[in-house]
């Protein structure tokens, strides 16, 4: 079974509620096991001015390819309306794949590990709840990576569960 670190986020039509049903159906999924939730962050947007999101990280064990992880993670992210219009644009449900083990991929489809994560913070922090000396393949660690980049605007709000 991998061992796979996703980020959640939303800043539409209550964030809180967003990420509340994508970790339930995440939980629900035959072929996932929802192992680990973060806190939840608050955290400035990047791209076009909108709301702040809700930021938060969760660890995964599955059978299912990386592919077949993302169809079930974009089939939940279609599933709470999430519309694709504007590039880093508001939206009700962003789900992506972080790490899936030591795997290295760069596909058109699918980039593991995920491109930008080494210089947000907002997919850092709440990574670093999970998991501070997590390493990616690169042998970088998370709390390494986190020394380097700003965690201006980055707020608390609540613990994980499970
Ligand atoms: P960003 O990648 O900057 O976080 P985004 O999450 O807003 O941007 P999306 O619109 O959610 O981007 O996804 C665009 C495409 O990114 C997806 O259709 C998917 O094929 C691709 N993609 C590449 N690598 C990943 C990954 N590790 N996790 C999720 N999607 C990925
Ligand atoms: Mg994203
Ligand atoms: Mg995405």
């Amino acid at each position: 079974m991998a061992e796979v670190y996703i980020a959640l986020g939303s800043n539409l039509d209550q964030p809180h509620k967003q990420l509340d049903s994508a970790l339930e159906s995440l939980a629900l999924h035959a072929d996932i096991d929802l192992i680990a939730v973060s806190s939840r962050y608050q955290t400035p947007p990047i791209g076009p001015q909108q709301p702040d999101f809700i930021n938060s990280a969760a660890k995964l064990g599955t059978d299912l390819s990386p592919e077949a992880l993302l169809d079930a993670l974009q089939a939940i992210e279609h599933q709470q309306n999430r519309q694709r219009s504007v590039h880093w644009g508001p939206r009700t449900l962003d789900l992506d794949i972080l790490l899936y083990g030591d795997l290295v991929l760069d596909t058109p489809r699918l980039t593991i590990p995920h491109a930008l994560m080494t210089e947000r913070a907002f997919v850092l922090v709440p990574l670093a709840d999970l998991n501070s000396h997590l390493a990616l393949p690169s042998g970088e660690t998370v709390i390494e990576l986190l020394a380097n980049c700003s965690q201006q605007g980055i707020v608390k709000l609540e613990s994980g569960h499970l």
